[in-house]
């Protein structure tokens, strides 16, 4: 229902709220003594916010830091690349020029410069339009239900019960850093791409032919560990022999892989094996 009203602004109940209680924003809490049909759309609206984004028009309406407009993830939630204190509150209007254009100077004072890129490469809609909501995987073919029920029950799992493991690993930041995003399903893979319609093919693009996800990045690219089924087994495994040397050799070598699958995907050639032998034994007896 919140979804239909969000959408459908010629809606009788949109007409009938909207005259009641104005535009709704996602960082408006319900309020004391606020009617059922209110309560219902904003509970709906939580539900909604993990697999929804916003389309970018004028940029009025979104906040830059608490709503989903990069990619599917709010800027306060997870590792960013930012200076918050510096956009705190602030609408993404604040980022464009008077005739909707995206303002360099704020766009490399503010972000890193890859955020850059990925805010460049985002399709922008008309600068005298409201911004819209739209569903973050495009072509999944599920009901909207079945995926807000799928993201908060991952967002739960994930984040607290899950991956508390990783930090026995004793990882260095960067090798962390991607293992949690791998398996919080927050890295930049060709499937993860294509969802979010910034990629034409899901295919890895060391030409595995298979489909470039965390099961096949983590398992099977670059080398496959036949002893494990599947990923789940593998984090498993991971997980129960997380204070030996060995799996922290497995994590760093998972690490060089997806960097050497980094320099291929931008046309380069790989990390030559030896190379990356070398480094990754240093790499995991120094942090014994
Ligand atoms: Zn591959």
């Amino acid at each position: 229902m919140a979804w239909m009203f969000l959408q459908n602004e010629k809606s009788l109940l949109h007409k009938f709220l909207f005259k009641k209680f104005g535009a709704i924003r996602w960082e408006d809490n319900v309020k004391r003594g606020a009617s059922t049909a209110w309560k219902l759309i904003k509970d709906g609206i939580e539900h909604l916010k993990p697999i929804v984004r916003w389309q970018i028009n004028n940029g009025q309406s979104i906040n830059i830091n608490a709503d989903n407009w990069i990619l599917d993830r709010s800027l306060n939630k997870g590792p960013t690349l930012c200076n918050i204190m510096d956009i705190d509150d602030k609408k993404v209007s604040f980022l464009m020029n008077d005739d909707g254009s995206w303002n360099s100077a704020k766009l490399t004072k503010l972000f890193s410069k890859d955020m850059v890129k990925i805010i460049r490469q985002m399709e922008k809609g008309t600068n005298n339009v409201e911004d819209k909501i739209e569903l973050i995987h495009s072509n999944t073919g599920k009901t909207v239900s079945a995926l807000s029920t799928e993201a908060i029950w991952f967002q739960k799992e994930s984040k607290y019960t899950k991956y508390i493991w990783l930090k026995k690993l004793k990882l260095d930041q960067k090798v962390y850093l991607f293992w949690w995003r791998a398996l919080n399903g927050a890295l930049p893979m060709m499937e993860w791409l294509f969802y979010r319609r910034l990629a034409n093919l899901k295919e890895c693009p060391r030409d595995c032919h298979e489909n470039e996800n965390a099961e096949h990045e983590l398992r099977r690219c670059g080398f496959n560990v036949p002893e494990f089924q599947n990923l789940e087994e593998c984090t498993k495994v991971l997980e129960q022999n997380s204070g030996k040397g060995l799996m922290k050799i497995y994590a760093v070598a998972v690490f060089y892989s997806w960097k050497s699958r980094n320099l291929i995907k931008h046309g380069n050639a790989e990390i030559p094996l030896a190379y990356a032998v070398a480094e990754i034994i240093s790499h995991s007896s120094h942090l014994q």
